[in-house]
């Protein structure tokens, strides 16, 4: 089955390793190069630059920023979440410190400077292998793949920038170890899974793939080669769940005493697997299986909460995309650049398995790129390097396949093949680069408000808004959030969205209790309870309606004030105010979820006397109130329209009623030109009200910075 044939002819011509080595070079050069077109286009857009720099491009980078800046000062606030001790932040301090360049391009470079190395532990795997070729054309092809690239684009500063990288290196340290059977190749695979763990704590299951695969290999191909059991051995310690100093320490143990001690500890080898395998399913070694398919097969819509006080809370997973299926088409493109390519990737992958069945290692991160099509597209990554050496490996044969047609010019035949199937597979990636046109998070006038807020707020005082803003409002203006990118579960949604859903007077009153129950809830015992749960012991109440609707009816006495509160209001909050609701939206103690409020935009196209026409066909009379539609005459509440007199001023507005009995109010932002049909209850909401109208309770909040794209406002109690 694994007979020398006369592909042979290819894997020996070996390249010096210089050579080899210099290619390996150009081949991650390339990799950057090619992110470098993101760069070029996004430096013509001022709005995407602070500080003489581009900005980031990933929400969660600001919070490693965060870490990474409280390290450098040296300082950053209890109860701050601020994310000092991540390796990612630390990385980032560290280059900092050692190179002395600027933090915004540190942050802006890493992904991409990062992200590339994957070419190396690619080429080397095809290296290892005698398959230089292979390995030439996986390494061009790996770091420029639809969905390797999006998530290690330059911007994109995130920990995926190692979490594929570090992988490839232990199935390269996997491969040589069964390969050599010499001890160091095994200890350099324990090592590189402890090192992927320390920068992802996700990545307890891929590692759990390799022990599995390991042991599958040994039990299957080399059942009575005791030194695959030692490969086995040593994974399964570095995946036992204990501290990774201690799983070190063991590992380190277990590799002096095998080198050493050959003869004495291949005695007992059989007791220390067993007494490892106990071990390593006691401490639950197998938990990040069982876990997610728990949780796949229990998966709740309404998180029912577990403290004392039974409250019903929305669940986030609803709103959130990327947890779903996706599209065959989609895992192709994603995982190879094209559905072709995908497909003759797997061909490849299947006829390098069969001609070398170390090849076999791979299935773990095939596997779970795989599972994308179920699990959701955050995991096509993972099949990426793995289709790549696919591809390469299908390339390079068919090229030797062609050639041996043409006695003369057998080289040149073969290189020309190499050359175009290699552009083949490389061109739709680079289509995707160049149309993947991904904006900055914030842009430069939004982060300048933030700059301001850095100059008004103390860092103990808290920011109230959606937890989108939350961690880039932290590393811009250095303040605490309720929610963000990381926590924003059902439970500490609901205070946030009622305060923005609700008219400004409890929308004060929940805001204080959020910020202050906040704060408590870091030093109490069980900070898994829900702070609602808090508020309702404190005030005696054991009903949560009767709670809130005494908060609704203003009847509770706030807490007592220990810092400022911040509102930020932004324009980019408008859309997805809907989405934001839905999460007050919901009867804490049954669960049942009431409508949302009801937002539709739409586009003015010019204006006739007292009628304003729009795209889709309808048209208002201001005069009286009625909207004409497709379906017939629709009589509104009210139609406000608000205008910018001064650009650092909250907006004038005026009001004009019409049917009382009417739900449906149109907002017009003459400046912003744009135009809202909605409810009266979303209309009557603090957000609309203060940012949209300008219309604030002065004896409640007074502007801070004004901005026409952000307003933030300080509550005065
Ligand atoms: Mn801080």
């Amino acid at each position: 089955m694994f007979q020398e044939k006369s592909f042979v002819d290819i894997d020996n011509k070996e390249i010096p390793i210089k050579i080899y080595m210099m290619l390996i070079l150009t081949a991650y050069l390339f990799s950057i190069a090619v992110r470098y077109i993101w760069v070029d286009w996004a430096s013509a857009f001022p709005q995407y630059i602070y500080n003489g720099e581009l900005m980031i491009n990933t929400n969660d980078g600001y919070l490693w920023a965060e870490g990474a800046r409280d390290i450098l000062a040296g300082f950053h606030q209890p109860n701050d979440l601020s994310a000092i001790n991540e390796p990612i932040s630390k990385l980032t301090a560290f280059i900092v410190n050692i190179t002395g360049i600027k933090f915004e391009s540190v942050i802006l470079w890493m992904s991409g400077i990062f992200g590339s190395l994957i070419v190396v532990p690619t080429m080397l795997i095809a290296r290892v292998l005698k398959l230089d070729y292979v390995g030439i054309v996986a390494g061009l092809l790996v770091g420029i793949v639809w969905s390797y690239y999006n998530r290690t684009m330059i911007g994109y500063y995130d920990t995926d920038m190692l979490t594929i990288v570090l992988p490839l290196f232990t199935l390269l340290g996997l491969i040589l170890s069964f390969q050599t059977k010499k001890d160091i190749y095994i200890l350099f695979t324990a090592f590189s899974m402890l090192l992927y763990i320390w920068w992802y704590p996700s990545a307890k299951a891929l590692n759990l793939g390799w022990v599995i695969i390991a042991l599958l290999y040994t039990l299957v191909f080399e059942r009575k080669d005791t030194q695959s059991y030692k490969i086995v051995l040593f994974l399964m310690v570095a995946q036992t769940p204990i501290s990774i100093e201690l799983r070190s320490v063991l590992i380190a143990i277990l590799y002096i005493a095998f080198h050493y001690q050959q003869e004495i500890t291949f005695k007992y080898i059989k007791h220390i697997f067993i007494f490892f395998t106990i071990a390593f399913i006691y401490f639950g070694g197998l938990e990040s299986i069982i876990n997610p398919i728990k949780g796949y097969i229990f998966h709740q819509s309404v998180i029912e909460n577990s403290s004392s006080i039974n409250l019903h809370f929305y669940a986030i997973s609803k709103t959130v995309k990327e947890a779903s299926s996706i599209p065959f088409e989609l895992l192709a493109k994603r995982i190879s650049g094209s559905e072709i390519t995908f497909i003759l990737s797997i061909i490849g992958y299947l006829m390098f398995i069969f001609r070398y069945r170390l090849m076999l290692l791979a299935l773990p991160m095939a596997g779970l790129g795989l599972l994308a099509y179920v699990a959701g597209l955050r995991f096509t990554v993972y099949a990426v390097p793995v289709m790549a050496l696919g591809i390469g490996y299908l390339i390079v044969w068919f090229a030797q396949r062609v050639s041996e047609y043409f006695k003369n010019g057998e080289q040149v035949v073969f290189y020309v093949v190499i050359i175009i199937t290699t552009s083949f597979a490389l061109i739709p990636n680079i289509i995707h680069i160049v149309n993947y046109k991904v904006s900055t998070v914030f842009n430069t006038q939004e982060v300048k408000v933030l700059d301001k807020l850095k100059n008004i707020a103390k860092r103990e005082d808290y920011v109230l808004t959606w937890w989108d803003y939350g961690y880039p409002i932290r590393y811009y203006a250095d303040v605490k959030t309720l929610i963000d990118g990381g926590k924003h579960t059902g439970d500490v949604n609901y205070p946030v969205s009622y305060a923005l859903l609700k008219p400004q007077e409890q929308s004060a009153l929940m805001a204080r209790l959020a910020t202050e129950y906040t704060e408590k809830s870091f030093d109490k015992e069980r900070k898994d309870e829900p702070i609602i749960a808090d508020m309702m012991r404190d005030y005696n109440i054991t009903d949560p309606a009767l709670f809130i609707q005494m908060v609704n009816e203003n009847a509770i006495t706030p807490p007592p004030k220990s810092r400022d509160i911040y509102y930020y209001l932004p324009l980019r909050m408008f859309n997805i105010m809907p989405t934001v609701a839905l999460f007050s939206s919901i009867d804490l103690s049954s669960g049942n979820e009431k409508d949302a409020p009801f937002l539709y935009a739409l586009r003015p196209k010019g204006k006739q006397g007292s009628k304003l026409i729009f795209t889709n066909g309808l048209i208002f009379d201001i005069k009286t109130g009625e909207l004409k539609t497709p379906q017939g005459i629709q009589k509104l509440g009210i139609f406000a329209l608000s205008s910018i007199t001064s650009p650092n001023k909250p907006p004038k507005s005026e009001i004009i009623q019409y049917d009382p009995n009417s739900n449906i109010v149109m907002l017009f932002m003459r400046d912003y030109n744009r135009v809202y049909l909605m409810d009266r209850e979303l209309f009557d909401s603090s957000y609309v009200q203060m940012f949209a109208l300008g219309r604030y309770d002065k004896s409640l909040f007074e502007p801070v910075v004004i901005d026409p794209l952000v307003h933030i406002y300080r509550l005065k109690r």
